[in-house]
């Protein structure tokens, strides 16, 4: 018996698969060859190991193994993504979008570029429609995210980019949230982020996917490593691990998104049916099979999270806990500031079960109760 609480923050990382730690181990020891010395035998050796994850990291995503390249995380492949943008260019994403995307486009838009953030509705879907409304002649690029990590909502990527291909724009999502969680359809996407860790893989280790053709600039100079998109020393271990990740999500992707969904509908029902003054926040459908995201009137979500001691719970996205205050991404979808300061983010994963969503709510009505009881005091 351990007095862990129990593990809801999925969207800030994922714990790493004792699988994926048991293939990566031999790479720190055994087969630690550097795969740029191909000169040798050990760093043959673990190019061969590094080239065989490429293939099957591509064959998940279904692109081409030369469109994968590796990266320290999705921070850097979104940096590297948008690092194409020229002064005078005009790029297009929304207000939703995490940080590591909209802080390279406030830099571009510093050095002399025009962005548009896109507002979206009221459940955080950026239509196609709006996409379209809002392309210039001189638009470059279209950043949207394949799913939200604050609310859930999946984003309608595979319409997005037709009509980008159609317009001969470029198309980048950062699917850093849904890889691995929900299908992700790549076919009129031109780059594409991911991450290890949010997928039961390491951390430091991530990716980028950039269709063949696409003219892409470096971020750093140096060794030239993964065809000089992105130089330094390939993490062979995470890369090995992050192939090992998605190999597990892609057997039991389709159950465990079943899985999840119901212990999330039930929790929902269960709070929405035993607590007073709630607010669901984001989609009802075409949402993230693990996420839910509860306001709670009169609670203040710190005090919240506090008190409900028996879990490790957050109130949006660990990403910008520099950013104090109210959650952009509800503020976009149109909470008002103490809504926003009253909501929690459950995030729902591999470790979780229907016990712990009935302990949740149980948990949620007693403290809820007792902070409306001190506020009204
Ligand atoms: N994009 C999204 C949507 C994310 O949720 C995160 C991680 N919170 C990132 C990018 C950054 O990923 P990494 O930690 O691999 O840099």
């Amino acid at each position: 018996m351990t007095n862990e609480p129990v593990y809801l923050d999925h969207h800030a990382t994922t714990p790493c698969d004792a699988r994926v730690v048991e293939r990566m181990l031999p790479f720190f020891t055994e087969i630690f060859g550097n795969p740029a010395s191909l000169t040798n035998h050990h760093g043959r050796r673990a190019a061969n190991h590094l080239e065989d994850s490429r293939i099957s990291i591509a064959r998940f995503f279904r692109v081409e193994p030369n469109e994968i390249y590796f990266t320290a995380g999705a921070t850097e492949s979104n940096n590297i993504a948008l690092h194409l943008l020229r002064p005078g260019d005009h790029a297009i994403s929304s207000m939703t979008e995490h940080k590591s995307v909209l802080a390279p486009l406030e830099r571009f838009e510093k050095s002399g570029g025009e962005v548009t953030l896109l507002q979206p509705d009221g459940e955080g879907r950026i239509e196609a429609a709006a996409v379209m409304e809002a392309l210039r002649p001189n638009t470059r690029l279209v950043s949207i995210e394949a799913a939200n990590g604050e609310i859930g909502t999946v984003q309608p990527i595979a319409e997005i980019g037709v009509l980008c291909r159609e317009r001969g724009v470029l198309f980048h999502t950062d699917m850093t949230q849904a890889a691995g969680k929900i299908p992700v359809l790549l076919a009129n996407v031109d780059l594409a982020s991911f991450s290890g860790h949010k997928m039961y893989g390491p951390k430091g280790i991530g990716g980028l996917y950039v269709r063949r053709g696409t003219r892409i600039e470096p971020l750093v100079a140096g060794g030239g490593q993964e065809k000089n998109v992105r130089s330094g020393t390939v993490n062979v271990p995470g890369v090995v691990g992050m192939a090992a990740a998605v190999q597990i999500c892609a057997e039991e992707m389709r159950d465990e998104a079943a899985r999840l969904a119901a212990i999330r509908d039930a929790l929902r029902e269960g709070i929405v049916t035993q607590i007073t003054g709630v607010t669901v926040n984001g989609p009802r459908a075409l949402r993230l099979p693990g996420n839910l995201n509860v306001s709670f009137d009169r609670v203040d979500a710190e005090s919240l999270i506090i008190g409900l001691r028996r879990f490790s719970l957050s109130s949006g996205s660990a990403c910008g806990s520099g950013e104090r205050g109210p959650s952009r991404v509800l503020r976009a979808i149109g909470l008002t500031d103490p809504q926003s300061m009253g909501s929690i983010r459950i995030g729902l994963g591999r470790s979780n079960t229907m016990e712990h969503a009935n302990m949740l709510i149980d948990d949620l009505k007693r403290v809820v109760a007792r902070l409306r009881e001190i506020s009204a005091a």
